[in-house]
This record gives structure tokens, sequence and C-alpha cells, in this order.
């Protein structure tokens, strides 16, 4: 087979590589993407996508035996067929798969498919060597953009097997509600999935190594969340370590060890490890062509996403920083953009990130520790959902927006949200912070009544001892 020859060639087509693909495509950069798997990445295929369907399945089924409340009666009690939720979810994967193979397409880009590694090449390009069932081929481009993304970290004593010990991916194809689940890591993967079956009736056991879940979250939210955690019959044992789990007649047993040392045991059915996620660069021939990694394997990139070696970048959960789709994506654009010979950058403000647990928990810029660290005097206005007519005629009244300012300035520097819906609310906080807009920008602006979003209106007033629906302190 002759060498295919293109200008750039993307290994890897999540969020991250996709859309590069599809960017360069559109700026009349020759393009391959290779992906060993299924387009989207993780994702599309076993990350946000499938774990946002399970969550809003979770959540109608809850709202269903909750509606009695509202005077909506029903005959007999819902119950969930496990199947037809994994069809419906699978349903939505391949829609949005179909597509990114399609936008690349229309697009130009090229779709290979293979398992790619880098070889260094002659004077007109590096050497990609593409493996699929047995066959070899090469792609020579002067262009290698590493979008190889990350897979869950494994700790000793709990190898994944999918059966009894899942990680996400396992755990996001149960075919079947376990009646205990024991979930290690209260980070926000642990705790989405956790949620998700907490709902449809397993007893879930939250294990966290730390003294709190959702560690540099905003505080404040972060108590909100573990009550209502506790609510919903989660138990979370905090500055608790799992240490190993053995076979029982009836399922498993999982040992665990409290910060003092004494140990207990938990039985369940199903153990899901979700511990954080380390990057896709081992097995990529790197280390032949001199790409510098950190100590924890992630590529070292500037802020054009450029690696130590000329022509060679890195974006998404490869290139670290913070491990998210979004981040993922405007990575994928900027360095697209940097290839086609732009004047481009990764240059932001802040990265918003959303917990879709129950409720949402979504923050953009600092919080205030972080805003306290960096020298900052700063203002705080919250505003308690349960005061704003929305969230009451939707009978979702749990949390608040907090918003943090500078005080001299009064320049926004943090928004954080918890309650459901904030995962929308966020960017408007996104955009003030981005734009440098003062308090008084979201509290003069009008906004529609009734919705949530008046809650960041009033979260303004508040920093500014200005709310209309609450009383000032
Ligand atoms: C359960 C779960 C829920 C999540 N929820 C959210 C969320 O709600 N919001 C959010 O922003 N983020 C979420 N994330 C994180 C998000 O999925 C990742 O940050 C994102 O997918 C990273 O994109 P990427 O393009 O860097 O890499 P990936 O999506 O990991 O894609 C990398 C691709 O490269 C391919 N690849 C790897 N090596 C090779 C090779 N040698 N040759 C060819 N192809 C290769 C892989 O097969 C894969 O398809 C979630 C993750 C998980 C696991």
């Amino acid at each position: 087979m002759t060498d295919m020859r293109v200008d750039a060639v993307v290994l890897g087509s999540g969020p991250g590589g996709y859309v590069c693909g599809i960017r360069l495509g559109q700026l009349g950069v020759k393009t391959a993407v290779v992906e060993r798997d299924a387009p989207g990445g993780v994702c599309l295929n076993v990350g946000c996508i499938p774990s946002k369907a399970l969550i809003h399945a979770a959540k109608t089924f809850e709202k269903f035996t909750k509606a009695a409340e509202m005077g909506i009666v029903a005959k007999s009690p819902p119950a969930v067929d496990m199947k037809k939720m994994q069809e419906w979810k699978g349903g939505i994967v391949g829609k949005l798969t179909s597509g990114v193979r399609q936008l690349l397409k229309s697009n130009g880009s090229e779709l290979v498919f293979g398992h790619a590694h880098l070889e260094r090449g002659g004077s007109d390009g590096y050497r990609v060597i593409v493996e699929s069932k047995g066959e070899k081929s090469a792609i020579i481009a002067k262009n290698v953009v590493i979008a190889t993304g990350s897979r869950p970290i494994a700790i000793p004593g709990f190898d994944v097997d999918q059966k009894r010990v899942l990680d996400s991916t396992g755990a996001l194809d149960l075919d079947a509600v376990p009646k205990r689940l024991v979930v290690i890591g209260g980070g926000y993967i642990g705790l989405e999935l956790g949620t998700v079956y907490a709902k449809l009736g397993s007893k879930v056991t939250v294990v966290e190594a730390l003294d709190t879940v959702l560690f540099g979250m905003d505080k404040d939210c972060v108590r909100v969340v573990a009550q209502k955690l506790r609510k919903m019959g989660v138990e979370v044992l905090l500055k608790t370590k799992a240490v190993k789990w053995e076979s029982r007649k009836d399922g498993a047993a999982v040992t665990v060890q409290r910060a003092e040392g004494e140990e207990a045991t938990i039985d369940c059915d199903r153990i899901l490890v979700s511990v954080g996620r380390r990057p896709n660069t081992d097995g990529l021939g790197l280390d032949k062509v001199g790409v510098a990694l950190d100590g924890k394997g992630f590529v070292t990139v500037d802020a054009q996403l450029r690696t130590n070696v000329p022509g060679i970048y890195a974006i998404g959960d490869a290139a670290g920083g913070v491990l998210l789709a979004h981040k993922a994506t405007k990575e994928g654009e900027v360095v697209a953009e940097v290839i086609a010979g732009h004047r481009a950058a990764m240059d932001v403000r802040t990265i918003p990130a959303v917990v879709f647990t129950d409720p949402e928990l979504s923050s953009t810029g600092l919080t205030e520790e972080q805003a306290a660290a960096e020298g900052h005097v700063i203002k705080v206005g919250r505003f308690p959902f349960a005061a704003l007519g929305r969230a009451l005629s939707v009978n979702d009244t749990e949390g608040f927006v907090k918003v943090i300012a500078d005080a001299e300035s009064e320049e926004i520097l943090g928004m954080h949200v918890v309650g459901n819906g904030g995962s929308d609310l966020i960017s408007e906080g996104t955009l003030a912070i981005e734009m440098g807009a003062v308090l008084q920008d979201l509290q003069l602006s009008v906004h529609p009544h009734p919705t949530l979003s008046e809650a960041v209106m009033e979260a303004a007033a508040a920093a500014r001892g200005e709310a209309i629906h609450i009383v000032n302190r």
C-alpha cells in the first residue's frame, strides 16, 4: 500500500481530535484523523454523553416517583427496564458518532481506522504508522497533533474485570441495577454514576480517601451536594481507603481502612473504581521523536499547544490541565488555526466545570480561597433558588448562585452554582469573566422572568447589598 501524504495528521478522534480535524478541513489543510476505536472518543462513547443520558433517565424515574405531591397520581408504580434504558442510551451515542464521521467527511478530512504510532521520518515529515487488523500503512505529515486522550487509573487490589470490579465504562453499560454498589473515589465521575444507581434503587457507598468529596470545588456548594447524597441514602465514607476486595457467596466484600487505621468491610454486588485518569501517551513512539512528558505522562505544551519538537502538538486530556471535553475542543480549534498559520493561542481566563450530580454543581473562575490566595479582597453575593418563582414552579428549589467579585473594582472573579439548571446558567459567569464584567453588568442587565437566570442577577445585586427578593445582610 502506498503512503498517504497529508499536511496534518491528528491521532485520536475524541472531542479534541475530531474538532481539530473539522477545523483543519475548514481552513484548507489536508488532514487525516486516525482512530483506533470509535469516532467521538471517550466523550461521545463512554463519557459525557452516555453518562448524561443515564443521569437524565434516573432523574426522570425519580420525578415519576415524586409526582404525587404535584397531584399526578400513577395507577401503578414506575419500574426500571435497564436493558431498554441502555438501548436508548446506545441510540443517542450512535447518532452522535455517525455525525462525527459525516462532519469530518463534509469538511474534507479523512477518518482512518487503526492504532497509530509515530516514527521520525525524513525531510518530508513524520511517519505515522497505522496498524489495523494485522495490516500496516503509513501517513506522512509535517504536522502531528496528539489527541489520544486518557483512560481510568487502576488501583492495586482492584483489577477491573467489568463484572464485579468496574471502571466508568463498565458502570455505564450495566444491564441490571446492582442491589449494592461501592464507589471508590468521590470525584465527579464517581458521584455522577453513584447518583444514577442510587436513584434507580441501589444502596450506594462512596469511599473517599480525602476529607471531602469533589475536592477543589466551592465548599458551600459541595456541602449541599453532600447533604443531598445523604438524603438519597448514599453513604459517604471520608478519610477512608479501599484496601482489597474478596468474593462472597452472594457478592463481594470490600475492606476499607479509616484514617485512624481501623478496618471495616462493606458487602456489595459491584465495585466502581473511579479514582482519576491517566494519559494515553505510552505506546505512541513519543520517545523516538523526543516529545517531552511531565512526571505523570502528560505531554508538555505551550499556549499554542506546541510540544518541544517542531511540528508536533498535543491537545485535550493527553496534554493535561483540566480533563474536560470543552477544554479539549477549544484546544482542537486553536491548534488547527496555529497549524494553518493564524495568530491563535489558548488564551482563556476560565474553563467552566459542571458536575451533574443532584443538584448540579457548576463552577467558573476563582473560588473564595483561590481569590484570597491571589491577593484579592472579595465581595460575595448569594441568592437561594428557594426565593425564586421559577425554581418553586418547577418544584426544584435546592441550592443557590454565588458570585465572587473584587471588593474594590467589583470585577467578577468567579461564579458557583449549586442547583439543577446551573449547568446552563454558568456560561453567563464565564462570559462575565472573559469580558472583565463588573457586578453591575450582571445586576443591571434585564433577565427574563420567570427564569432561573434571575438568580444570577440577584446574586450580583446581593454582593452590593441590593438584592430585591431576599433581605440583604
Ligand atoms: C464517565 C465520564 C463522564 C464524563 N463526563 C464529562 C462531562 O460531563 N463533561 C466534560 O467536559 N467531560 C466529561 N468527561 C471527560 C471527557 O470525556 C474527556 O475530557 C474528553 O473525552 C477528552 O477528549 P480528548 O479528545 O482529549 O480524548 P478522548 O475523548 O479520550 O479521545 C481520544 C481518542 O483517541 C483514540 N486513541 C488513543 N490512542 C490512539 C492511538 N494510538 N491511535 C489511534 N487512536 C488512538 C482513543 O480511542 C479515543 O477515541 C467524562 C469522562 C468520563 C470517563
